[in-house]
């Protein structure tokens, strides 16, 4: 039992864009946080000087802020525990360093990368599992002391003892065991002086009251040996949940061609933070609710039991799904801001509650909100192909007639429009609404043209019934003469 208050955490390490399965764990971390009203950590894992970058690390935390992931501890929102940033804690690193040594558990190895490389290929070529040797652990104190005099490099491994089974309880695989004779000593500090991954991440866990780890399943074989090493430092484990990983849309790892885009991309397409979040939700952990949950209701609802055990598939049309789901939900205002400048500067003030409550069931990203102010508002719509066919085909009498009835208007009305026009030429059903949908927007579909048709305004709708009629005499002239 983990009696410690509940606490996840996030530790990227900034050597990229946050990409979907990286945001992914950020979420489930975040999520069930809040489901347990606890409090939710970051952490930066940059220990590793050359490939860690900070452009990455502010990118990173504007990612999650972008989300609405905010988190209770770590780089500028502050706590108690921090630094929150590895690279500033390498003095406790030395610390819990030294204790290894100083209880023997831990020993310089001197070994080249060209060693080890031969040892592992040796291994493998008689069928066995790769491990370290062990070799360093023999040398003496003077064969170190000599060593180190000629200058040497050395890492720093911890020694881990055979004949042990390291088990823990798996908060979504269950039970799990691992014989300590399969991993052999391992390095906790790089020669160059900076702590290795394994040691430093379950050292802060452990410090910073961490209580679960929720990450990928590639960690799955770290844990045993984070577990090792807290045990040798009288430290807390925290718990671990191993969630499976994303993969693209083939079954295979995430690349590009399979779908994987960092979040900078699907924000910079004009995703929404609440089709992002809802979509993740879901990505490998299952939900009663269908319809579109805020962040509070994805927390209240998330449950580690019901993470999938199989590896989650990356699925755009998923994510397109929660994307309209998000355009319907957002809020006009942060609809206005989400659309842009261009579309503000085409519709004018008095219209804008009315022209986004026409198109909104039209928009999933902004360009489409362009495309329909474009649509509204141009002096001149442009015909798409098929619109002008359906154009032609009604001939040019249609659109007189139309035109006529646009002139006993009273009020700019489609269904009196329509009706107009339906009793003057006859059409009626499609052959009446196409043609003046076609006319009067260019296209074959769009929003509702009873929400359109004040927008297009008086002089607009003139014209445009004159441009068909002029399209349609063209074709016609063309054809029979
Ligand atoms: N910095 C590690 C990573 O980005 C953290 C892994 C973990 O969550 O423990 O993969």
């Amino acid at each position: 039992m983990n009696a410690t208050p509940l606490k996840t955490r996030f530790a990227p390490s900034p050597t990229g864009l946050l990409h979907i399965g990286n945001v992914r764990t950020a979420l489930y971390n975040y999520l069930w946080a809040h489901h347990g009203s606890g409090g939710f950590l970051l952490r930066i894992e940059d220990t590793d000087a050359t490939r860690g970058e900070e452009r990455y690390t502010e990118a990173l935390m504007a990612d999650l802020r972008w989300l609405g992931l905010a988190w209770d501890e770590g780089p500028v929102s502050g706590g108690s525990l921090g630094p929150y940033l590895q690279s500033q804690r390498s003095a406790t690193y030395e610390t819990f360093a030294a204790r290894l040594i100083d209880a023997g558990l831990a020993y310089p190895c001197f070994c080249t990368e060209h060693e080890l490389k031969l040892e592992r290929k040796t291994q493998v070529a008689a069928g066995r599992p790769p491990r370290y040797s062990g070799k360093c652990r023999a040398l003496s104190p003077q064969e170190v002391d000599a060593r180190r005099a000629r200058g040497v490099p050395a890492t720093l491994r911890f020694h881990v003892a055979d004949g042990r089974t390291v088990e823990f309880d798996d908060k979504v695989r269950g039970p799990q065991r691992f014989a300590t004779n399969d991993i052999g000593d391992f390095v906790i500090r790089r020669s160059d002086g900076t702590p290795a991954f394994f040691f430093c991440n379950a050292v802060d866990d452990a410090l910073m009251g961490v209580s679960l780890v929720i990450r990928g399943e590639d960690h799955l074989t770290n844990t045993p040996r984070q577990i090792l090493l807290l045990e040798a430092l009288s430290l807390r484990a925290p718990d671990y949940a191993h969630i499976p990983l994303v993969v693209g849309s083939d079954g295979a790892p995430l690349s590009k061609r399979t779908g994987s885009r960092s979040l900078a991309e699907l924000r910079d397409a004009g995703y929404l933070p609440a089709a992002v979040n809802n979509y993740l939700a879901r990505v490998g952990h299952s939900y009663d609710a269908q319809g579109l949950l805020s962040l509070d209701e994805l927390a209240r609802q998330f449950d580690l039991t019901r993470v999938h055990h199989s590896p989650a598939r990356y699925d755009e049309t998923q994510l397109l799904h929660w994307q309209r789901e998000a355009v319907r939900a957002i809020s006009t205002e942060a609809l206005w801001r989400w659309v842009g400048a261009d579309v503000s500067a085409l519709v004018p003030a008095r219209d804008r509650d009315a022209f986004i409550d026409a198109v909104r069931p039209n928009v999933t990203f902004p360009s489409d909100a362009l495309h329909w102010a474009r649509a509204v508002y141009a002096d001149e719509v442009t015909l798409t192909h098929p619109a002008r066919e359906v154009i032609e085909t009604s001939g040019a009498g249609f659109f007189e007639h139309s035109l006529s009835a646009v002139g006993q208007l009273k009020a700019l009305d489609f269904s009196a429009l329509a009706a107009e026009t339906a009793s003057r030429s006859g059409a009626k059903g499609k052959a009446l609404y196409q043609p003046l949908r076609a006319a009067l927007t260019g296209e074959l579909h769009g929003p509702e043209m009873a929400k359109l048709v004040p927008l297009i305004g008086a002089d607009r709708l003139h014209r445009r019934l004159q441009r068909a009629v002029e399209a349609a005499a063209a074709k016609s002239r063309h054809v029979n003469g």
